[in-house]
């Protein structure tokens, strides 16, 4: 039954209750007033009637004229007759009455009267007794009546006011506690009506939107799943270990190559915080030993991490990459995790190895045919030789002036190979920043030349002299010089400022090429980092090797740039 109907007929048997409870009443209230109306109509006046002749026989009686009042009120109690017997005892009086009138005074006749009349009161009298018994017993049935009617109407309004309540709050609640659910992604939540009602209706219609809103959530999750899996296999897939921490430095995953370098199995260590696995397995130590709390952009190592697996030993540059987001609706960005990288740099570090010991045996086997042409130039030079003539004289000198260059440069190798392996020389004397401009100037003008690129000095006047090696960062300013000229386009300009400050003095070099993205430009400092998509034709060492050099001479070295607005490469040297 709908809610509207069940409203309909509880009120309207409701109504109909008070109609039937008013009806008994008023039936019985009116039956017991006829009662009492009777008793009044029927006897009373008869007793009235009856004691008004009795007196007027008295005034007879004292031999007056009391006929007129007798004859009145006998002819209204003829009128009255209503009991049994009662007409009788009239008509007897009727009868007398022609002798009264003639004999007014009479005792006998009086008395035979006022047994009539006295039969006529008691019959009515009895007539009264019976009536009130009677109206007693309407009085009792009307309350009887009444109670069952009220007792009825009392049932059903208790019923109603126990049931409708909650036959229309109950759903409502039912409803409104699977609409939360819903609301907290309970998608499985059902509501249950066995009528057919409005509320039903309704019940079937959330029924069907909770399904649809389930089915729409089990497609995301199953499409989220197979994006999931796709990204694990991925990862799996990666040729460079890799591994997810959450928030709180717990292993999310880990990819094979991950697992082969640091020998432990998934159950190992997914799931499990990074610093419980750290304290048995010191690859994992050395991994998590520097993650930051803080949201910054994350960091790369600089000294790369010796690592024995597979029977062989690798070297691994650690990456890691702080994981940030933003939250719908906030501000500011939350650290979620962190992604451990491992670059496998052994195949470089192995080329790096032949090649510094290239080039230590190349400029150490150079070292002994130079020196030795250098032996042969003094004896030519010598007069005891031979003589020599002037153009001859000319030749002796370029090729001295070569073959010092060639030692120098030479020399110059072999401390590269120092730096490499770690053992730097340094010769830190009183330099001239003019003197290593110039010599710096000079090892790239050909190169420059080629490029048709104007080098725009600014010099200051004055300059204090530095605490420095000059060879070592002349060397630097060639490498900035030579990244300068390789990255600027052909016939551009390129600037070398040279300013003393408070404690030294400032190198630099500004080009306007490319410029370097902001995410690469902490790593280009890095061994064997090259800016992905640059020129691959260097190796990656030069700026490396530069840091090295200057910061060996307890000066900093350093880079300004942003992409498309060229590079500033920059270092100071304290003031000698
Ligand atoms: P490379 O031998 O590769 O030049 P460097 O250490 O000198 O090695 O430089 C490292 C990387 O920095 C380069 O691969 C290049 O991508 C970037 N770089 C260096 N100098 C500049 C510059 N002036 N402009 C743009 N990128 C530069």
């Amino acid at each position: 039954m709908n809610i509207k109907t069940k409203l309909r007929l509880g009120i309207g048997l409701l109504f109909l209750m008070i109609l039937l409870l008013s009806t008994v009443g008023i039936r019985n209230v009116n039956s017991l007033k006829n009662d009492t109306e009777n008793i009044l109509a029927d006897n009373y006046n008869t007793l009235e009637y009856c004691q008004n002749m009795i007196a007027a026989l008295d005034v007879m009686q004292q031999k007056q004229n009391g006929l007129p009042a007798f004859e009145k009120n006998l002819r209204l109690q003829t009128k009255n007759v209503t009991e049994p017997g009662e007409g009788q005892a009239t008509a007897h009086i009727s009868q007398r009455l022609g002798q009264l009138r003639s004999n007014p005074g009479d005792p006998n006749l009086h008395l035979s009267i006022r047994r009539d009349i006295a039969q006529i009161m008691e019959q009515n009298m009895k007539a009264i007794e019976r009536k009130s018994d009677i109206a007693t017993q309407t009085a009792k049935t009307a309350n009887t009546w009444i109670m069952i009617s009220s007792t009825l109407c009392f049932l059903f309004g208790m019923t109603l006011l126990v049931n409708l309540p909650g036959n229309i709050a109950n759903p409502i609640r039912e409803l409104t506690a699977s609409i939360r659910e819903i609301a907290s992604k309970n998608y499985s939540q059902r509501v249950y009506y066995r009528g057919r009602n409005e509320f039903g209706e309704l019940a079937d219609s959330f029924n069907t939107m909770a399904e649809k809103l389930e089915e729409y959530n089990k497609s995301n999750l199953s499409k989220i799943l197979f994006e999931k899996i796709r990204i694990e296999t991925l990862i799996n897939n990666m040729h460079e270990p890799v591994i997810g921490l959450d928030e709180n430095k717990v292993v999310l995953f880990i990819n094979n190559e991950a697992l082969k370098i640091s020998g432990l199995r998934p159950d190992d260590i997914v799931g499990r915080p990074a610093e419980e696995i750290a304290l048995g397995n010191d690859l994992i130590r050395s991994l998590v030993s520097d993650l930051s709390e803080t949201e910054s952009q994350g960091t790369l190592s600089t000294v790369p991490l010796k690592i024995y697996a597979d029977n062989k030993e690798s070297y691994f540059e650690k990456e890691i990459v702080n994981i940030t987001i933003k939250p719908t609706g906030e501000r500011e960005k939350r650290l979620i995790g962190h992604v451990i990288i491992l670059k496998n740099i052994t195949p470089f570090k192995e080329l790096d190895f032949a090649k510094t010991n290239f080039i230590a045996t190349v400029s150490h086997e150079l070292k002994t045919p130079i020196s030795s042409i250098k032996m042969s130039l003094l004896l030519l030079e010598n007069q005891n030789t031979g003589h020599v003539n002037p153009e001859q004289r000319q030749l002796i000198e370029s090729i001295k002036e070569d073959s010092n260059r060639l030692l120098k440069i030479t020399g110059e190798l072999l401390n590269m190979s120092q730096v490499e392996t770690g053992n730097i020389q340094l010769n830190i004397q009183q330099a001239s920043p003019e003197e290593i401009l110039e010599y710096a100037l000079e090892a790239v003008k050909v190169q420059a030349e080629q490029k048709q690129i104007d080098l725009q000095i600014d010099l200051e006047e004055d300059l204090p002299a530095i605490k420095a090696d000059s060879e070592k960062t002349a060397w630097v300013l060639i490498n900035f010089l030579t990244n300068a000229i390789r990255y600027s386009r052909q016939s551009g300009q390129i600037y070398i400022t040279i300013r003393h400050h408070e404690n030294g003095v400032q190198f630099a070099v500004k080009d306007e090429g490319q410029g370097i993205d902001s995410r690469y430009r902490a790593k280009i400092f890095n061994r064997y980092f090259q800016v992905p998509g640059s020129a691959k034709t260097g190796t990656g060492l030069g700026l490396a090797i530069s840091k090295e050099f200057i910061e060996a001479q307890g000066g900093h070295i350093g880079v300004n740039s942003e992409i498309g607005m060229g590079s500033t490469f920059f270092f100071d040297l304290l003031r000698s």
